[in-house]
């Protein structure tokens, strides 16, 4: 079965880059972000490493062109949720993900989904910027490639380096190594790299906790501009950066069998000024983790 996504009308079309901040009045009214679809749906997911019982009973629905913030204690299981989102998950041997994971209402998980479809649809940056050690045209244009991108490269190449906001500082070294830029510069070309397939979901796992402060500020501009056309799950263990960031917030914890749950989920500022759950309260006051 294909995955059915939302296609972009502008492939193959410039993409201008909107330069001013993005749904300021959509932040100030919770309600508005609560009217966008749903993408992404979990319902009562596990997740066990082996007999290890990481990630218990999670259900919770992403909402579109967001910017969602995974938060909470180290070894909560964020990343684990994250991984189960586009199946990255099933490249750890050990690890077996139950309940039920929605993509547009499709289980990622179903029989006949290919995996490398799902990961196409739900692209993923890492912590540690990890170009290949290719030039930087080839390591945005191996995503497009490897998925039997048809169109003119060059002018994707440009588009999407563009879109990461990294145009400007590479346009004349195209040919050198991606492995020659900043950490900074390495981690916007990896989100070239993650845009270049068409995604429509981007997930990042700590995607500036290597970075100096001006560069994480430039990747969460980004983000804010990216939200327009993409939905976006950023884990991050910097509550500041989630504040920043994001629209929503979902806050995760340890139960007494120390498995991750998720404590507690909302629109951002609410989580931050006035949340129900007293262990959100102690956590963002900075009181426990
Ligand atoms: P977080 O992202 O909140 O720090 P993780 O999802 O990385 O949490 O980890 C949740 C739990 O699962 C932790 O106890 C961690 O040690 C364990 N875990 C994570 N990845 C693996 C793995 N590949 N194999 C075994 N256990 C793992």
């Amino acid at each position: 079965m294909a995955l059915e996504s939302k296609q972009k009308a502008e492939q193959g079309a410039p993409v201008r880059v909107p330069r001013t901040a993005v749904n300021t009045a959509e932040r100030a009214n919770g309600q508005a972000a609560e009217a966008k679809p749903i993408v992404i749906s979990m319902k009562d997911v596990n997740v066990h490493y082996g007999n290890f019982h990481a990630v218990s009973g999670v259900s919770h629905d992403i909402r579109q062109n967001a910017i969602t913030a995974f938060i909470g204690p180290s070894g909560c299981g964020k990343s684990t949720v994250l991984r189960s989102i586009n199946r990255m998950n099933d490249l750890i041997p050990t690890a077996r993900v139950e309940g039920r994971i929605e993509y547009h209402g499709q289980d990622v998980n179903a029989r006949d989904v290919d995996p490398v479809e799902v990961r196409r649809r739900i692209g993923m940056v890492f912590q540690r910027p990890n170009p290949f050690p290719k030039s930087i045209y080839e390591n945005v244009a191996w995503g497009a490639r490897i998925n039997g991108y048809k169109g003119d490269m060059d002018e994707l190449v440009e588009r999407v380096l563009t879109r990461a906001a990294l145009w400007d500082e590479v346009k004349d070294k195209l040919k050198e190594s991606g492995l020659s830029l900043s950490g900074g510069q390495q981690q916007r070309l990896c989100i070239a790299r993650a845009l270049a397939p068409n995604p429509d979901v981007i997930l990042l796992d700590e995607p500036a906790s290597a970075l100096d402060p001006i560069s994480t500020l430039k990747i969460e501009e980004l983000l804010r501009e990216l939200e327009t056309e993409y939905t976006i799950i950023i884990v991050t263990h910097n509550m500041q950066q989630a504040a920043r960031v994001s629209d929503e917030t979902v806050f995760f914890s340890l139960n007494e069998q120390r498995q991750g749950i998720l404590v507690e989920a909302g629109e951002t500022n609410k989580i931050f000024t006035n949340p129900d759950d007293e262990r959100t309260e102690a956590y963002i006051t900075g009181r426990f983790g």
